[in-house]
């Protein structure tokens, strides 16, 4: 176990290494007491209090076809949980036909009518959020088919049911503006919309029109092809993404918020719009400062870990108000703007976006690499001390709960970073272990290589290997075990799946420069 003597030692030579050439950011306390990984967790905490549902047996029937496209053409307006449309849902069945279409929808909404393939089928089967449709034409094997889904209804709200609010709608005093916008992590896009909630589905592409009255403008997912003017003071706002996309992080966000955009300069000539949708002028006054840093936390992060993967589309921000920051693809939700939380975010366009947890026992695969995305930032763009200083931080919410009012510390040596049960979304986005434990590993993984060619050159290759998919733990272990060269099974069944931390006595003794430590007697190693 000398290994993890070894770990907290490096911490500190890795801390001096960095740079401090580039113009340095101070970092305020908000950086640095982990608000960023706060108001990532508690968005979703806010918003999911219900469990994952689905049943086994429903769940089989959903993984009878391939999700490819989905195309939603819904009306929404900026002071309403109200929505009506229709969902199109291309997909390819799989190996036998398929004669039940099963997908999820809240059972607040009402279906109208199901047509696939043209065809108006049968009254669906519902139970809870399950939807189950026989086919009037079974679709034969490994064949493409089309599913359009017209429903209406106001989406469930939360303060009056045991449900979050997936789609929701508030008053923002601060800029006297009311705002709709969606928030479906990590299982609750079928509130707002009919869809396959598995994470291991991507959708190819999408399309998201939104139809709302003037001057609201609507934020989505990749790029805004037109704005259709309509009768009776309506526009209706086309966007259209091609990059493949799971489904919690398909979004809208529905406002008259006013445009302001910037751009990102990557290698190539690459010249990468980030939208930003603010409340207003008075939003952006307050805001433009650390709106302004995005650019160069792109630069950084394509940099280091390869390019942003959704530079043929864009970046962007929507406001709304949920307590922190959602990384919708390509276009985050945030209700304000400090250097970690954007930085969160943004780094989740890699981790959580392009590459997502396959399953959400995985979730540090998106919010321990996010976490440590604010870190990267803070030593490419404050100071040493400053990501050291965050690194301590985040050691120290590891080893402690702290109460946020008396600032007693609490020893909290339990837990692993591996979430054990899946339906519990507290422990899922639980902030000590998925997102600063998360964070911890990766810097150790960092420390385990040695060497920071190979540490990101593993990250730049979990990404290309399984960009616009999903990846387990054990993928990201296969990709470190290629730079290591050698097993790092124990590191994972120590880091990942086990729980606790060590604590070793030293004898040390420093004579000027030169610091002489004493390694404890240890038990042998794991293999
Ligand atoms: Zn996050």
């Amino acid at each position: 176990m000398t290994r993890f003597l070894l770990f907290w030692v490096c911490l500190l030579v890795m801390g001096h290494k960095a740079s401090a050439q580039r113009p340095a950011y101070r970092p305020v306390a908000a950086d640095l007491h982990g608000s960023a990984a706060r108001g990532c967790a508690e968005t979703r905490l806010r918003t999911s209090v219900r469990q994952e549902l689905t049943t086994p047996a429903h769940r089989r029937l959903m993984d009878r076809y391939d999700v490819k496209y989905y195309k939603l053409d819904l009306a929404l307006e900026n002071n309403t949980r109200a929505v009506a449309g229709s969902v199109r849902l291309r997909a390819r069945s799989g190996g036998q036909i398929l004669d039940v279409l099963a997908f999820e929808l809240h059972p607040a909404l009402l279906l109208d009518s199901v047509l696939v393939n043209g065809r108006r089928t049968p009254a669906p089967r519902r139970e809870a959020g399950d939807v189950s449709v026989t086919l009037p034409q079974a679709v034969a094997a490994n064949s493409l088919f089309d599913a359009v889904i017209y429903y209406h209804g106001t989406a469930p709200n939360g303060s009056s049911a045991a449900i979050g609010n997936a789609l929701d709608t508030r008053y923002v005093p601060r800029y006297d503006v009311n705002v709709t916008w969606s928030l479906s992590e990590p299982f609750h896009a079928y509130e707002w919309w009919p869809c396959k909630q598995v994470l291991t589905d991507k959708a190819d592409s999408t399309d998201v029109w939104i139809t709302t009255k003037n001057p609201n403008k609507v934020g989505s997912n990749g790029v805004l092809t037109r704005v259709v003017p309509l009768p009776d003071n309506r526009s209706r706002y086309e966007w259209k993404s091609r990059h493949p996309i799971a489904y919690y992080l398909v979004s809208v966000a529905v406002g008259p918020y006013l445009e302001y955009v910037n751009f990102a300069n990557l290698p190539g000539g690459v010249r990468v719009p980030i939208v930003n949708y603010v409340y207003n002028q008075t939003a952006l006054s307050d805001n433009k400062t650390e709106i302004d840093r995005t650019p160069a936390f792109m630069e950084n992060f394509s940099a280091l870990v390869g390019p942003y993967p959704f530079a043929s589309e864009k970046y962007g921000h929507s406001m709304a108000p949920i307590g922190g920051g959602m990384e919708h693809q390509t276009m985050t939700t945030q209700d304000g703007f400090n250097f970690t939380l954007t930085a969160h975010e943004l780094f989740h366009q890699w981790f959580g976006n392009n590459v997502t947890c396959a399953s959400w026992e995985d979730i540090w695969l998106n919010e321990g690499f996010a976490s440590y995305g604010e870190y990267l930032s803070l030593q490419a763009l404050a100071t040493p001390e400053a990501a050291r200083l965050w690194l301590d931080q985040a050691h120290e919410q590891v080893q402690f709960r702290i109460d946020r009012i008396t600032g007693n510390r609490t020893d909290t040596p339990g837990g692993s970073v591996r979430v054990p049960d899946t339906t519990s979304v507290g422990r899922i986005f639980d902030q000590r272990l998925s997102y600063k434990k998360g964070a911890a590993v990766v810097h150790m993984l960092r420390y385990l290589l040695h060497d920071d060619v190979k540490f990101f050159r593993a990250l730049r290759t979990f990404q290309t290997t399984y960009a616009g998919r999903t990846a387990r733990t054990t993928d990201l272990q296969r990709v470190f075990e290629a730079e290591a060269g050698r097993s790092l099974g124990g590191f994972f069944e120590q880091w990942y799946a086990g729980e606790g931390y060590p604590i070793f006595s030293v004898r040390w003794n420093q004579v000027g420069a030169i610091c002489c430590c004493k390694p404890p007697k240890l038990p042998p190693c794991p293999p």
